[in-house]
């Protein structure tokens, strides 16, 4: 168990197609041990395996309904079966530090997957959370939020993302340190997966 590093954009990995997992044996339980870990050291709300360097078909999320409740989700080789309606919406992402930009997508989508335990699972999801696995979802097929901006949005953020592939991350950028526990939340930290 242990937090890994979260790999930036430029990251071949980022860009891989991550394999279907043939099994939910215990390396594939740690491994999501491992996402949450990483997702709650880094703040985010969520964390596709290939951001951590495995490129196969694994997601955690965890994402707030109101003040107290939260919905805590580990999918594997989860699959959108329906996508209904379409919503403009920010989004921000632990691989691309410093830029956040709105989005559209759907509204509400059913994902069908295997849970930590290897059972089907499908989930109707709405709003914030529809949000957040076709973010993740994108993750697994190589695909990036700054992808799906328009090309003006994206000849815009060229050279952000070049300097991120360089290895110049933004000044603020504070990784924890390996072991280190979550932090308090701030308010942008809601839309990072
Ligand atoms: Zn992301």
């Amino acid at each position: 168990m242990a937090v890994r590093p979260v790999r930036i954009y430029g990251d071949p990995v980022l860009r891989q197609k991550a394999r279907d997992v043939a099994a939910v044996d215990d390396t594939v339980r740690e491994l999501i041990v491992d996402l949450r870990e990483t997702m709650k050291a880094y703040n985010g709300v969520g964390l596709a395996a290939n951001q951590i360097g495995v490129p196969q078909r694994v997601l955690v999320i965890e994402v707030p309904i109101d003040e107290e409740r939260r919905v805590r989700l580990a999918l594997v080789n989860p699959v959108i079966r329906e996508r209904h309606g379409s919503e403009s919406g920010e989004e921000g992402c632990l691989s691309i530090p410093g830029v956040w930009e709105d989005v559209t997508r759907a509204q509400k989508v059913v994902v069908e997957g295997l849970d930590g335990e290897g059972k089907s699972v499908r989930v109707e999801a709405e709003g914030y959370l529809a949000r957040a696995l076709q973010h993740e979802v994108d993750h697994l097929d190589g695909v990036l939020f700054t992808d799906r901006l328009s090309s003006l949005k994206r000849q815009f953020l060229r050279r952000q993302l070049e300097a991120l592939a360089r290895g110049e991350l933004p000044e603020d950028y504070r990784p924890p340190r390996a072991g280190g526990g979550a932090k308090s939340r701030s308010a942008a930290s809601w839309s990072r997966w």
